[in-house]
């Protein structure tokens, strides 16, 4: 197959022209501050939209969403934090940020989320060797898909533990028509520029009622006393999106629905073109009618029985740029291995995509596998571990189009050695 001139990348956030009347208004009226009526038009945008009565703080960051929700949630020193495994670290950091010890808890395979029963196992375990309850449970909607949120709602009842989900890729995912983010005591979103819809950077916590919202706002923007000077009674964090940011994003939810509706067209496209191709199985939500995911990326795994073109020069170069980008900073790599990576013919295929010019990208390397968390405690149960070395994350952003999903099945075919 002949190399793409433009590459079809993963998720590239699509504007809608909507943002730069917001972001001129903030300008002109001179907002260029974090408050402001993008802010807090935004927030009300986001309230509309999760419904269920919560209330939005728009945030600086997905990851100071998670940092503030546990904060809230008494998270301290010498507590324990059960925390999904696979994911993005920005579920499982703030944990250490707050001198907190993440427990993770492994995957089962119908979403790849969250195991309900080695949560519920964990939360007893736990009990018996530290004498106490963790103090917050973290599940992760990975690449949008819905996690057993019924079933883990039940257990963190049982045990009275407060729920904080990572909602981050699940922006507009759904389960039982509710919004994700809107069942625990907290949901965290993410606008990172990759996510569903993008504020450049920033995120929010959706919260339950209106004194938890003003607790996190106090958070948010250090803590600050009603006193002509500043009074500090707490720590606090400086957190506030600003009002620039917030009118991008005030655009974006002018398109978020068509967003999400690209997503699952893009992936549905994957799950008919890929169907019949012997070893390669696209992941899609179970069929029970409970899960509508917004297919934030679309995955599939790869049989390791499979010949993909190049496997046996899979890992021969050490790579010298870290995924995403890192601001193109480089931090040489030891090696061009580590013991704990996806397979051969996985990066093969990875590497016959890139050459086309597609961009692809291994699954979230499990947290309880990461060298930073390796004292930390983990159940497991060989899931994410075993996906992680079979599957890959394909494009599926609204620059996707119907003719890029075409090119990238035939080129998985074409690399696939029968
Ligand atoms: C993106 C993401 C976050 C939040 O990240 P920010 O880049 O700080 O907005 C949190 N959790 C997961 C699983 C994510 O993918």
């Amino acid at each position: 197959m002949e190399r793409r001139k433009d590459r079809i990348l993963l998720c590239l956030c699509h504007l809608s022209g909507n943002e730069q009347k917001f972001v001129n208004e903030a300008f002109d009226t001179n907002w260029v501050v974090p408050l402001g009526p993008n802010v807090n038009g935004f927030e009300k945008d986001l309230e509309e939209f999760v419904g269920q009565n919560k209330r939005v703080v728009a945030l600086s960051a997905g990851t100071a969403a998670v940092h503030l929700a546990l904060l809230n949630c008494g998270v301290g020193p010498g507590d324990e934090v059960l925390v999904q495994s696979f994911t993005f670290c920005a579920s499982s950091h703030p944990i250490t940020y707050l001198g907190a010890t993440p427990v993770f808890i492994d995957s089962e395979k119908e979403t790849w989320n969250m195991d309900p029963e080695l949560l519920e196992k964990a939360i007893i375990d736990r009990k018996e060797k530290t004498g106490k309850y963790p103090k917050a449970i973290v599940p992760v909607a990975l690449y949008g898909m819905p996690y057993k949120i019924d079933q883990i709602m039940a257990i963190a009842n049982k045990y009275g533990i407060p729920v904080v989900e990572d909602a981050a890729e699940g922006f507009g995912s759904k389960f039982n028509g509710q919004v994700l983010g809107t069942f625990g005591k907290y949901g965290v979103l993410s606008f990172n520029g990759n996510k569903m819809i993008t504020t450049s950077g920033g995120g929010a916590l959706i919260t339950e009622n209106e004194d938890e919202w003003r607790e996190i706002m106090m958070y948010a923007t250090q803590y600050r006393e009603s006193y002509p000077y500043y009074q500090h009674e707490k720590i606090g964090y400086n957190y506030r999106m600003s009002n620039i940011c917030a009118g991008i994003g005030r655009g974006q939810m002018t398109i978020l629905d068509e967003h999400i509706a690209h997503h699952k067209k893009v992936q549905k496209m994957y799950e008919e073109l890929l169907k019949d191709v012997k070893g390669v199985t696209v992941h899609s939500q179970p069929e029970t009618g409970e899960y509508d995911s917004n297919y934030w990326l679309c995955t599939m795994t790869i049989n390791p029985d499979v010949k993909v073109k190049g496997q046996e020069n899979a890992y021969k170069q050490i790579v010298t740029g870290a995924v995403g980008g890192a601001a193109g900073v480089i931090h040489a790599a030891d090696s061009a291995t580590t013991d704990c990576q996806p397979n051969d013919n996985v990066e093969a295929m990875r590497m016959g995509l890139d050459a086309l010019n597609i961009e692809s990208r291994p699954l979230w390397k499990p947290m309880h596998k990461q060298p930073v968390y390796k004292n930390a405690p983990a159940y497991v149960n060989g899931v994410s571990e075993d996906l992680f070395k079979i599957g890959m994350c394909l494009p599926a952003g609204p620059y996707v189009t119907e003719d890029d999903v075409h090119f990238i099945c035939d080129a998985i075919k074409s690399l696939i050695n029968e």
